[in-house]
């Protein structure tokens, strides 16, 4: 499976807010955090971190990462599959990447769930993504249902199928993979390091077969259910996982610098880029 993990590779730590904090909470938090880190001397060159609040709160996160020349990445949660018109509510990629959103989620459980996000559907937010220059995380993971039949190595793995199948070696490089089991999601059961691996590196292998070897090693593979600091160190030793997309403990500063740390000081003790 992934053995070394090449220079590109860059762990990501990416706290995904949902419906939380309004701009002033989004600002406040922001700073915290950067202060959290510098005062611990995090390395951001061996780990990526990245916040996804909601809308409202891009452009002051924007103007802050901006104006303070913070050590950090944004994104958005959601996207519209269309470019402009008569759509009202949605928001655009390009619209997200003039706030420079580097990232934006797709597919997360809570859209495919509460919203009419199927996989045509999810398949065209990563095109728009990736048409406006950003990086798609796209969500996959098998729900407590698929677990108890025994297939969901096999689901987790044809959703990515799914939406990788028409895309080219470049754009399918530029997404990144979040293996999010659902029923791990907000529950505090995570997923066990080897079966975390074992998902993460059958994704990893399908890519492989499906693309060149160069695709397979570049893309960025996450983890993410009820990651914390508890239970990241195990998870990040994984050969095949490259960081998490954090969901309830990212919206705790001092929790959520405690998993970026845990993550840059693993990729420092294997003396990785
Ligand atoms: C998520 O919503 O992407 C998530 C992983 O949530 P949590 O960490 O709370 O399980």
């Amino acid at each position: 499976m992934g053995g070394t993990m090449p220079p590109e590779r860059l762990p990501l730590v990416a706290g995904n807010w949902k419906m939380n904090f309004d701009h002033l909470e989004a600002t406040y938090f922001i700073q915290k955090l950067a202060w959290t880190l510098r005062d611990s001397h995090f390395d951001s060159h061996r780990c990526e971190i990245s916040i996804m609040p909601s809308f409202t709160s891009l452009r002051s996160v924007q103007v802050l990462v901006e104006a303070d020349h913070l050590p950090l990445s944004y994104g958005a949660q959601s996207v519209s599959v269309t470019t402009q018109g008569a759509f009202t509510g949605d928001v655009s990629a390009d619209m997200l990447a003039r706030l420079g959103c580097e990232y934006v989620i797709v597919g997360h459980s809570e859209r495919r769930k509460y919203h009419p996000e199927d996989d045509a559907n999810i398949v065209d937010q990563v095109r728009a993504v990736l048409a406006a220059g950003m990086h798609p995380i796209l969500c996959v993971g098998e729900s407590f249902e698929e677990r108890r039949q025994g297939i969901a190595l096999d689901f987790a793995v044809g959703q990515v199928t799914d939406v990788t199948r028409d895309l080219s070696d470049e754009q399918t490089s530029n997404i990144l993979i979040a293996y999010e089991p659902v029923w791990a999601i907000g529950t505090g059961m995570v997923a066990t390091p080897e079966s975390a691996q074992e998902a993460a590196g059958a994704m990893r292998e399908n890519i492989r077969s499906a693309f060149d070897d160069s695709v397979s090693a570049a893309v960025r593979i996450l983890y993410g259910g009820s990651v914390t600091s508890r239970n990241a160190a195990q998870l990040i030793e994984q050969p095949d996982i490259d960081g998490f997309l954090v969901g309830g403990a990212s919206l705790d500063v001092d929790e959520f610098a405690s998993i970026a740390r845990i993550t840059e000081k693993f990729v420092r003790r294997l003396g990785r880029h």
